[in-house]
C-alpha cells in the first residue's frame, strides 16, 4: 500500500515538514540519505559549529546538536526515518515510486527536501582550517568571534561573493574579495556596493591555492595571479567561498521543471512542483535566503500543502 506522504531530506526543511506531517496523522516516512552528496544525514548544519541564529537557542546551538533535536521532534510524533539514499524516483503517474536502489515505496504526496551543497574549492589547507577559519556561509558564520576585528577574505565575483563581502565588512576590519577575472559577474548595482566600500579591497585575477594556520586557526592564504603566475602570501584570519551552491536535483531532472542552475521551480510563495502531488521546500528550491529558518519555514509550508492537497483527492 502506498504511504501517505514521503518526504526526501532531512535537513531543517524536511524535519519540520515530517513533524507537521505527522502531528497531522499523515504517517510519514522519511529518507534521510546516507552521506547523500558527501553531507550527513541532518544536513547542512552538520558540517558548521555554532548556530547563532536560530530562534530558542540564546546562547547559540551546535549545528549537529540542532539536527539531532529536528530528528529526535520528528520521531516523536511519528515519523518514520529510512537511513537510506533515494537512488532514482519514478513521477510520470500516481501512486509515485521512490527507489532506494531496488527497494521501492510508493507515496501518494512527496516532499522534496535534499538542499543543496555550498561548493568548496579544495585546497591545500581547506580539511585543516575547515570551520577554524574557512567557511562556506558568511551570513551564518561571519558574526563568530573568530572572525571579528580580523583581515578577512571572500572569494568568488558573483552577487553572493559581494553581498557576503559587503556583510563581513560589519566584523572584519577589512575585506579582500578575491576573483579569479578582472570582471565581477555580479550585477551592476552589487558591484557598485563592493566597489565604493572602503573596508572591501578588490584582488582581481587572483586564485587562492593554500590555506595555512596553527593552532589558533587559519593565517594566511598563498594567493596566484591568473595573468602572470606570480604568488604571494596574504594575512588573513578568515576565508569564505561563494563560488556558488549546487542543489541536490540530480534524480528528479527527469520529472520536475528546474531553473538553468537546478534549483526546483515551486509556483511563487508556494511549494508546490510542477508535478501535482510534488511538493519542494528548503535550499533545493530557494537560492536567495539559503538559511535554516527559511528552510523550516517553507517545510512547514511544504506539509500543510501536501495535507490539503491529499485532502482535496479524496
Ligand atoms: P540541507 O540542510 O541541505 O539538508 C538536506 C539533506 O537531505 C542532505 O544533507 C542529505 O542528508 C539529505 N539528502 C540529499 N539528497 C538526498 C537523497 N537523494 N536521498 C535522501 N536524502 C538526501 N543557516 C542558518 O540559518 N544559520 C547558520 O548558522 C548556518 N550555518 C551554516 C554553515 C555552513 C557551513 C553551511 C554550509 C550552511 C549554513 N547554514 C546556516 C545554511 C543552512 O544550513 C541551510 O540553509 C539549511 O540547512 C538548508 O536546509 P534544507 O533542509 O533545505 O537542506
Ligand atoms: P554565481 O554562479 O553567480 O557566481 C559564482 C562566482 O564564483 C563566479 O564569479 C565564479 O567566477 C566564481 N567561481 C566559481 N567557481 C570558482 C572556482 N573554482 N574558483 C574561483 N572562483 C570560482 O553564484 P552566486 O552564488 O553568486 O549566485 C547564484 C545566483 O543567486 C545568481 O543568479 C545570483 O544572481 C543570485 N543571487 C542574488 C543575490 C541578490 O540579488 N541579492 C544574492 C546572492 C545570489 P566566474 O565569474 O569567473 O565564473
Amino acid at each position: 500500500m502506498a504511504e501517505k506522504i514521503v518526504i526526501i531530506g532531512s535537513g531543517p526543511a524536511g524535519h519540520t515538514a515530517a513533524i507537521y506531517a505527522a502531528r497531522a496523522n499523515l504517517n510519514p516516512v522519511m529518507f534521510e540519505g546516507f552521506m547523500a552528496g558527501g553531507i550527513a544525514a541532518g544536513g547542512q548544519l552538520t558540517t558548521t559549529t555554532e548556530v547563532e541564529n536560530f530562534p530558542g537557542f540564546p546562547d547559540g546551538i551546535d549545528g549537529t546538536k540542532l539536527t539531532d533535536l529536528f530528528r529526535e521532534q520528528s520521531k516523536k510524533y511519528g515519523t518514520t526515518i529510512h537511513t537510506q539514499t533515494v537512488t532514482k524516483v519514478d513521477f510520470s503517474k500516481r501512486p509515485f515510486k521512490i527507489y532506494c536502489d531496488d527497494e521501492v515505496t510508493e507515496a501518494e504526496a512527496v516532499i522534496i527536501a535534499t538542499g543543496a551543497t555550498a561548493k568548496r574549492m579544495n585546497i591545500q589547507g581547506e580539511h585543516d582550517y575547515w570551520q577554524r577559519g574557512i567557511s562556506a556561509c558568511a551570513v551564518c558564520d561571519g558574526a563568530l568571534p573568530i572572525f571579528r576585528n580580523k583581515d578577512l577574505a571572500v572569494i568568488g565575483g558573483g552577487d553572493s561573493a559581494v553581498e557576503e563581502a559587503s556583510h563581513l565588512t560589519k566584523f572584519g576590519s577589512k575585506v579582500y574579495l578575491i576573483h579569479r577575472r578582472d570582471k565581477l559577474r555580479a550585477s551592476q548595482i552589487m558591484q557598485d556596493r563592493a566597489l565604493n566600500n572602503p573596508k572591501i579591497e578588490m584582488v582581481w585575477n587572483t586564485v587562492v591555492s593554500e590555506a595555512k594556520g596553527g593552532a589558533g586557526g587559519l593565517q594566511s592564504l598563498v594567493l596566484e595571479n591568473t595573468v602572470d603566475g606570480s604568488k604571494k602570501e596574504l594575512a588573513v584570519g578568515g576565508l569564505f567561498y561563494a563560488i556558488g551552491h549546487k542543489p541536490n536535483t540530480d534524480i528528479f531532472t527527469e520529472f520536475l521543471e528546474l531553473d538553468e542552475t537546478g534549483y526546483i521551480i515551486t509556483k511563487p510563495g508556494t511549494t508546490y512542483t510542477s508535478v501535482e502531488g510534488v511538493f519542494a521546500a528548503g535550499d533545493v528550491q530557494d537560492k536567495t535566503y539559503r538559511q535554516a529558518i527559511t528552510a523550516a519555514g517553507s517545510g512547514c509550508m511544504a506539509a500543510l500543502e501536501a495535507e490539503r492537497w491529499l485532502e482535496s483527492q479524496h
